[in-house]
């Protein structure tokens, strides 16, 4: 199948239950093998049609005519000899290229994925925007991103973090048909609860998002308390300022009794004085929520840099007595380190596309 003939046929893998459904009544089909083939698709991750055995050839190709099933391929993978954090590059079926990133936890194997190629948002020290956004990902792309992850393990992924490349509101139809799609029982089942989206502060995004009835935990990256310096770090804070900002996640903690995760990624000489930590915990103090200290990933175009450790801890404790619960986040796979969209970059560089 070429680029252009995929494109022109739907993709059944981002087909909700009652719109596989519907779409089976379309070709004379009872409901009960839409969902076989909705159990094959997002339970036993099936990469074809020909592998859905109690499926007869015929209904297998009347779909393929006017179906398409998702494959990303993992064009390369990093395994950590230290944690067993597992990087991926997939390719997609356009020729894009995305990354997400297995981790181990004692709670849980984790995966943190892509919601978009690149991203439009422009934080300074994020790699993932250097480019722009080339384009949204998919409900399935999404999806595949854990099912191929699971695939390649042989382990269940029970947490996801939408904290990869792209932000999940700009995308925000397809990030909620992942959600739902991902926590629906007759698929993967992975309890919304355990997922975790992190937001550069779309205040529509953050409103919409508290009444999607989806008890999913949101995470702000705030990195800055005072909002000249925010907007500094993140050009969009122009235009959602950090009232509106936080109130917007007060509202959230409100309506879904999810605590807020802020994020705080710190920067040598920016924003990682005891004056920024203990303004940090005035300005959220009366907010549901806990914080999480990233020691920044330094990228080479941003002339950012990595904080000591014990600034860092420093920051932490000033938090903690102030009353806020703070965590530093535990760096994993230090060994094939890479910041949010290097591994990406690095991946088109050395294919020649890119050639900065
Ligand atoms: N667009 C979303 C999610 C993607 S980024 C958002 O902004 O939240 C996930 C988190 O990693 C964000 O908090 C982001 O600010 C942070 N991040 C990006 N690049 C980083 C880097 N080089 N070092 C540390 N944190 C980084």
């Amino acid at each position: 199948m070429t680029a252009e003939e995929k494109i022109d046929k739907i993709d059944i893998c981002g087909l909700m239950p009652d719109e596989l459904t519907e779409a089976f009544k379309e070709l004379n089909e009872p409901s009960y093998r839409a969902k076989q083939v909705y159990g094959w698709l997002h339970k036993q991750k099936a990469a074809s049609f020909d592998e859905m055995t109690n499926i007869s050839k015929k209904l297998r190709s009347a779909l393929s005519e006017k179906y398409r099933v998702t494959v990303m391929n993992p064009e390369k993978v990093l395994v950590s000899g230290i944690d067993g954090t597992r990087k991926y590059v997939f390719s997609l079926f356009d020729g894009n290229v995305i990354e997400a990133v297995f981790m181990r936890y004692h709670h849980g194997n984790s995966v943190c994925i892509s919601s978009q190629v690149g991203c439009r948002m422009g934080c300074t020290f994020c790699a993932s925007t250097l480019e722009g956004c080339v384009r949204n990902l998919t409900a399935a792309e999404m999806l595949s991103e854990i099912y191929r992850i699971e695939t390649d393990t042989g382990e269940r992924v029970s947490n996801i973090v939408i904290m990869g490349s792209g932000e999940p509101f700009d995308n925000y139809d397809e990030v909620i048909r992942f959600i739902r799609m991902i926590s629906d029982e007759n698929g993967a089942n992975i309890s919304a609860r355990n997922i975790t989206l992190s937001t550069c502060g779309l205040v529509p995004g953050i409103i919409r998002f508290a009444d999607e009835g989806l008890p999913v935990t949101l995470a702000l990256s705030l990195h800055a308390p005072y909002q000249e310096l925010r907007e500094q770090m993140m050009p969009v804070a122009r235009k959602y300022k950090l009232p509106e900002v936080l109130s917007a996640c007060s509202e959230y903690f409100r309506k879904t009794g999810r605590r807020i995760s802020f994020e705080y990624s710190v920067v040598r000489g920016v924003n990682d004085t005891p004056q920024h930590a203990r303004d940090l915990a005035r300005l959220i103090r009366n907010i549901h929520g806990h914080v999480n200290l990233i020691p920044v990933n330094p990228v080479e175009e941003t002339g950012y840099e990595s904080p000591d450790r014990s600034s860092v801890e420093q920051f932490r404790d000033i938090l903690t007595d102030e009353g806020i619960n703070a965590t530093i986040r535990r760096e994993m796979g230090r060994d094939i380190s890479s910041a949010c969209g290097q591994l990406r970059r690095r991946h088109i560089k050395d294919a020649g596309v890119c050639t900065d």
